[in-house]
């Protein structure tokens, strides 16, 4: 198969309307430069130590470790991060390019509120305005993260058409940009969509990666271990290591409730159908007349129909391998390191926790795991609380609605 640019294997590419080629190779133009420009890597690495809280540091979950019996668990604490999660690496590296090109607004869609969370504040930090793009029904459902954005001084804009949720954000995002980029930058927030995104997202999340090799220069990795919804924290995690052929690099969907059609966010099994929406050519969940299907996860992160191209591509040849975590198994993660180890794993990070935990009896003694916590699990204390602490939780609830 010829092999074109912008193309991991057969996935990828930029599939998009016309009017859209200028903008995408402007990007990809003004990316490629400031990757390669000693003055923009330097504000990059000067504004990740003092704004986003660099470098995050890798905890040796000993207690973890000696109750399971097995490998050794190492957690790379990206929750520590500011704003709670990778997210951030993202968008700031974005925002620090969209004003390097003289962009004055800044436009994002975003689902569970994360990246929208995320967006605002380095905007809010480097004064650009700022845009999220939000379906309604997901407006209903992360109130909090609505609240932070516009805290940041963001403007929310809810999305009312499709299922109102993420992938009618990105659509409404997409058609803002057609009509604005002369002014705008359209802050993508994972390893996916049109060319140059996902080369640009893996870039600015492989901070992570390259901050764990830095950190277990005295380790020898056996496995890594990373939660997968569009796939950037675990390609930034990854990114350092995919060229060589140790050590196993393991990505972990979302089980959801368990098999069937609309209670999963697996892709990388038989469910996922190559296609091409939002720009790009990867596996996504589609149904009999190739439209997007409903999925489901308890974390919101991780209930995304599609996965970045160059994860497909890495899955497809074998270097990356695909299992999957169910909402129990991510429940029983997180109750378990936050006993063992003093820390709360946000609900994506918890079903790598869960494979990690599994994977440390497998492997047994005097092996490392490293497994990456995309973000802390403060912002899921609605839906944790709710599942771990029952009527506690409700009757907390129905005393504070009286008394505001
Ligand atoms: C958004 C999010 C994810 C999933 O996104 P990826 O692009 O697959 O990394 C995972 N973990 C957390 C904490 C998130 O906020």
């Amino acid at each position: 198969m010829k092999q074109y640019n912008n193309f991991f294997g057969d996935f990828g590419g930029r599939y998009v309307p016309e009017v859209l080629r200028g903008p995408l190779s402007e990007l990809e133009e003004a990316y490629t430069n400031a990757i390669k420009d000693p003055d923009f890597l330097a504000e990059l690495k000067d504004f990740q130590k003092t704004f986003i809280g660099r470098p995050t540091p890798l905890l040796h979950a000993e207690n973890a470790t000696k109750t399971l019996g097995g490998a050794d668990i190492y957690i790379k604490l990206e929750g520590l991060a500011n704003t709670g999660a990778h997210k951030i690496n993202n968008a700031a590296g974005q925002a620090l390019l969209a004003k390097r090109m003289g962009k004055k607004r800044v436009i994002a869609e975003t689902g569970a509120g994360q990246h929208g969370v995320a967006t605002a504040s380095a905007c809010a930090k480097l004064g650009l305005d700022c845009v999220i793009y939000m379906g309604t029904e997901d407006i209903r459902r992360q109130r909090p993260n609505v609240y932070w954005m516009e805290l940041f001084g963001a403007e929310v804009r809810g999305v009312n058409s499709g299922s109102c949720t993420l992938k009618d954000a990105v659509n409404e995002a997409f058609r803002d940009w057609t009509a604005s980029y002369k002014d705008t930058h359209y802050l993508l927030g994972s390893a996916l969509g049109p060319s140059p995104y996902p080369d640009m997202v893996r870039e600015f999340q492989s901070v992570i990666g390259n901050e764990v090799v830095t950190q277990t220069e005295d380790i020898k990795i056996d496995a890594m271990v990373a939660c997968v919804g569009g796939g950037s924290n675990a390609i930034g995690f990854f990114s350092p290591f995919i060229e060589k052929d140790k050590p196993r690099l393991i990505g972990v969907e979302a089980g959801g409730r368990g098999k069937g059609a609309g209670n999963n966010a697996v892709r990388m099994d038989d469910s996922g159908k190559l296609g091409i929406v939002q720009g790009y050519k990867s596996y996504f969940l589609l149904d009999d007349d190739g439209q997007v299907q409903p999925t489901h996860s308890i974390s919101a992160g991780l209930d995304y129909p599609g996965i970045g191209p160059q994860l497909a591509s890495l899955g497809e040849s074998g270097r990356i391998e695909f299992q999957s975590a169910t909402d129990k198994d991510a429940l029983e993660a997180l109750k378990f390191f936050a006993s063992t180890e003093g820390i709360i794993f946000a609900m994506e990070s918890a079903h790598a926790g869960a494979a990690a935990i599994q994977l440390a009896k497998d492997l047994g003694k005097g092996r490392n795991i490293i497994v990456n916590m995309s973000g802390r699990g403060d912002k899921d204390l609605f839906i944790s609380a709710a599942a771990l602490y029952g009527d506690k939780w409700k009757e907390f609830l129905e005393e504070e609605a009286k008394r505001i």
